[in-house]
């Protein structure tokens, strides 16, 4: 026989599972089957990234549910891989070159730089999937996608090429966030906003040069090193102060150029003085007002891609000027125009500053050739599959419906080229001589208009989220039909808030597009979890807390059970349970109790093994088991465990984690271990119940092994090879076991009552003789009063639990006759008992009860000090009032508790 060791070892455990799980390819999926389908597409994290707690959450519950649903018989697949993570990826690598080469990536050029990523890749791209299964993930790890692999690019260019020619990826001159120091494009999700004192300057535009005395219009700006690329100057069509200068002419300073005054509904009247400087190329805004005013022509560009002022269009830009960093540039800009008499005002002015979300350098608006979606058509499909009360795709918790829908109604064109390397190049080819953009899934051998054979790629790469957009079907092989027409559409998506606007959205609207059907039916959106005192966890700043150092402390077991206690419907926002100890480690009370939970199962189990009997192997069937000879201790834990495995049902379905973490643990601590282990102690000597008795605990413990699993799979892994030496059955791994199901016919709520109502009442002996202080080598005698007849007739025949159970002798009354002295309780209409002459020192017990009463005293006179205040009573919260008045009224309880006992020892 093979015994459990005396505690439980997770680290040891843990490697020898994953070990022969992976040795046996356990999570290998499968296509052949006629089981029906559930799939899992785990968001890929990037492949430069380590394993953070947000992804330590979300990969647990998805693991859960992987493992809960192959056990219910489902053909499961657990898609892994990782994301390219474009921007990311690049800097990490440069900053790598830089450091030990000193070179940058121009020197090496665009080859020999992205041969230098995929080595980066090779040997650091799996470090993030090693941690995944240190956590336990059944991850299908023979199909794992990296988001370049070769058919990912070949689904990529179809679905770029397809697009295209409906005419839903164009070419467009657009003004673009633009990072100078990064030196690319940005989507708005990438644009941070930040609230900055900022300074509004007021410039005049005069009619005249040389006479400024003749006055002008004064425009307002916050970047007047802009103005160089001013176009005209435009106000508010219904703005009184200027209509009769609307179609006239003003100077612009400086270069000394006239430019047209316009009018325009976009510009707010009271903005500054009403009126603003039009410069197409530097603001998106105006980009949009040039559009729409065909009688302007020109669009001068005035800065280069580092944000330097230069003067390719011969405008005139004072020298000093040209070269300068933007910041420098508006310094002189403002002293020259004050030199000339054309700065009037400079105003404190509170501006929303955009920076770049990754490298925090000020975005600078820029004008540019990008590639863009069209998102109106797309859009549409992934909101109508969204609205209403029961949608094709569903929102867990389902707040976040709105907060879906309400993106994609608003939606602006995606601008989806970077100006990076490494990334999907898009399948773009230009022509030399003509510039003609041919799209072309296979590199082209001549454009598509002038059958020019020079061609050039577009030197672009995709938005890293354009690949990530296509994830739930590329993984499955698509547009090869054997895993994609098994898995897709995947079950379930568990993933984070922050991205449900860049990613979900955006897969909910290519999958649609693509292959007609939602990506997946419902999206889990857990809580993020954030520092104890609740700050947002991040590497840079030093206080995210190691997933794996966790795991390394209290186990992976208790690590994915508090995880999965989180849930989904609860906050968005939960911080973690713990605490630096004095050598400046995490260490958490929470986790620590989850460690314990390991181990009381183990203990519970290694009690079970120790008292079946060697050579006999046990049946795991319930239904076995003759009820008619079963105690109520035994029909009350068949009640307990079956109502589990019911809510278990239940919970899954409504995807509350939550409660289904609390009832397990619950079910297992305290039913299980401490009420009925401990009653089966006197059944297992008793010979005539000893045999039925094995055989309730071995099929309980087999049970909540099994039930336990997905939440805990290392430890009931364990359990469950030592249970299986003592049954007639071969080895298999619990994953490709049954989930128990609930056996109705054990649910017997009048036994459930009758067993509470013992239970409570042991307990309060329990606690009397605990505060009274009787040591328990001493037998009590406990008298109980009580008028109720089906309470009577409970403990007439359940007495010998309740004496086993408190070590005492109990005697059962009807009418109540106090006994001195004693010490007393009430539990429902039954009277407890118990006789404390010669067991205790009667004064010392007095004495304290009486410190308690006037510390109670106290308490309950401050409280109402609080409740007579006018200030308190008008001012504070009416929540707070009852709080206050509930106490006090809790305070009198139990004074009147305290008077009984009292009354009862003298
Ligand atoms: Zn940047
Ligand atoms: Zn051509």
């Amino acid at each position: 026989m093979q015994d459990l060791s005396k505690t439980y070892n997770p680290k040891e455990v843990e490697e020898k599972w994953l070990k022969i799980w992976l040795s046996q390819k356990l999570f290998k999926s499968e296509i052949n089957s006629d089981k029906e389908s559930f799939s899992i597409a785990i968001p890929p994290p990037n492949v430069t990234g380590n394993l953070h707690m947000g992804h330590a959450f979300g990969n647990t519950i998805q693991d859960v549910l992987i493992r809960y649903h192959k056990m219910n018989g489902k053909n499961v697949l657990w898609q892994g891989g990782t994301d390219h993570a474009g921007i990311a990826t690049q800097v990490l690598v440069e900053r790598d070159i830089s450091k030990n080469e000193k070179k940058r990536k121009e020197d090496l050029g665009r080859e020999e730089f992205l041969k230098r990523v995929w080595a980066w890749k090779e040997k650091h791209g799996n470090e993030i999937i090693n941690q995944m299964k240190k956590l336990g993930c059944a991850m299908d790890y023979d199909r794992l996608v990296f988001t370049m692999d070769e058919n990912y690019t070949k689904a990529i260019r179809k679905v770029f090429v397809e697009l295209y020619k409906k005419g839903l990826i164009y070419r467009g001159k657009r003004i673009v966030n633009w990072c100078p120091k990064c030196l690319t494009s940005l989507s708005d999700l990438e644009v941070e906003s930040e609230s900055v004192k900022g300074k509004l300057y007021h410039i005049l535009y005069p009619f005249d040069i040389k006479d400024i005395s003749k006055g002008g219009i004064t425009v307002a700006t916050t970047r007047p090193e802009t103005m160089f690329g001013d176009v005209a100057v435009a106000v508010n069509p219904d703005d009184v102060r200027y209509k009769k200068i609307v179609g006239g002419k003003v100077t612009l300073p400086l270069l000394n150029k006239s430019i047209p005054v316009i009018s325009d509904e976009i510009i707010k009247m009271d903005f500054g003085t009403g009126a603003v400087k039009t410069t197409p190329a530097h603001d998106a805004n105006d980009n949009e007002i040039f559009e729409r005013h065909t009688e302007l022509k020109e669009c001068p560009v005035i800065m280069d891609l580092k944000a330097k002022v230069q003067d390719n269009d011969n405008l005139g830009i004072p020298k000093e000027i040209v070269g300068l960093d933007r910041f420098k540039a508006r310094e002189l800009t403002l002293q020259k125009l004050e030199e000339g008499g054309f700065l009037k005002k400079i105003e404190e002015y509170d501006q929303a500053q955009e920076k770049h979300d990754r490298c925090g350098t000020v975005i600078e608006p820029y004008l540019s050739d990008q590639w863009y979606v069209k998102m109106e058509p797309l859009a549409k499909p992934a909101i109508s599959v969204a609205e209403g009360r029961d949608p094709q795709l569903r929102f867990v918790p389902d707040r976040y419906q709105d907060h879906y829908l309400n993106w994609l109604r608003n939606i602006k064109d995606w601008c989806i080229s970077r100006q990076l390397w490494w990334g999907h190049q898009i399948p773009v080819w230009y022509c030399k001589e003509q510039n003609h953009p041919t799209a072309s899934e296979q590199t082209p051998t001549e454009c598509s208009v002038c059958k020019s054979k020079s061609l050039i790629q577009d030197p672009d790469v995709l938005d890293t989220w354009f690949s990530s957009a296509l994830w739930p079907f590329v993984t499955l092989g698509w547009p090869d039909a054997s895993y994609f027409n098994t898995f897709y559409p995947t079950s379930v998506l568990a993933t984070a808030r922050e991205i449900i606007n860049l990613w979900v959205s955006r897969m909910v609207f290519m999958g649609l597009e693509f292959t007609g059907d939602v990506p997946f039916k419902e999206v889990l959106i857990h809580p993020v979890i954030q520092t104890p005192d609740g700050k947002r966890m991040s590497k840079s700043k030093g206080n995210a807390i190691d997933p794996l150092e966790m795991i390394d402390k209290y186990g992976a077991d208790a690590n994915r059970f508090w995880y999965f206690s989180l849930g989904v419907t609860g906050n968005q926002d939960v911080r973690f349970p713990g605490r630096k100890d004095k050598d400046g480690k995490w260490e958490s009370d929470v986790l620590e109790q989850n460690r314990r939970f390991a181990n009381k199962l183990w203990n519970a189990v290694r009690f079970v093994l120790q008292n079946l009997d060697e050579e006999k192997k046990y049946e795991a069937d319930l239904k076995k088991i003759n009820s008619d000879k079963l105690t109520i201790a035994d029909r009350w834990i068949l009640h307990k465990y079956t109502q589990l495995l019911i809510n278990i049902e239940k919970y899954f379905k409504q995807y509350d984690f939550s409660e289904l973490a609390r009832d397990v643990y619950h079910f297992i601590w305290d039913d299980f271990c401490d009420w009925y282990i401990e009653i089966s102690k006197q059944q297992l000597i008793n010979p005539e119940l000893k045999e039925q008795t094995q055989k309730i605990l071995f099929n309980i413990v087999y049970g909540i092994t099994k039930t336990l699993h997905p939440i805990m799979p290392f430890i009931t892994e364990e359990i469950w090879n030592s249970l299986l030496e003592r049954r007639d059955f071969p080895w298999k791994a619990l994953l490709d076991n049954p989930y128990p199901k609930p056996e109705s016919s054990f649910i017997n709520e009048e036994i459930n009552q009758t067993f509470s109502y013992i239970i409570d009442v042991t307990r309060s002996i329990r606690n009397l003789r605990q505060t009274a202080g009787i040591p328990w080598s001493n037998e009590i005698k406990v008298k109980l009063f009580t008028k109720n007849v089906k309470a009577k007739k409970i403990l007439d025949e359940l007495i010998s639990y309740v004496e086993y159970l408190t070590k005492s002798k109990v005697s059962v009354h009807g009418d109540f006759e106090p006994i001195k002295p004693s010490t007393g309780t009430l539990v429902n209409d039954t009277r407890i008992l118990i006789p404390i002459s010669g067991l205790v020192d009667i004064d010392n017990m007095l004495s304290s009860l009486n410190k308690r009463r006037s510390q109670f005293e106290k308490e309950i006179e401050s409280q109402k000090l609080k409740l007579n205040n006018p200030n308190f009573i008008n001012n504070a919260a009416q929540d707070k009032i009852n709080e206050v008045k509930s106490r006090v009224g809790e305070l009198e309880n139990q004074i009147k508790v305290i008077d009984e006992q009292i009354g009862l020892l003298r």
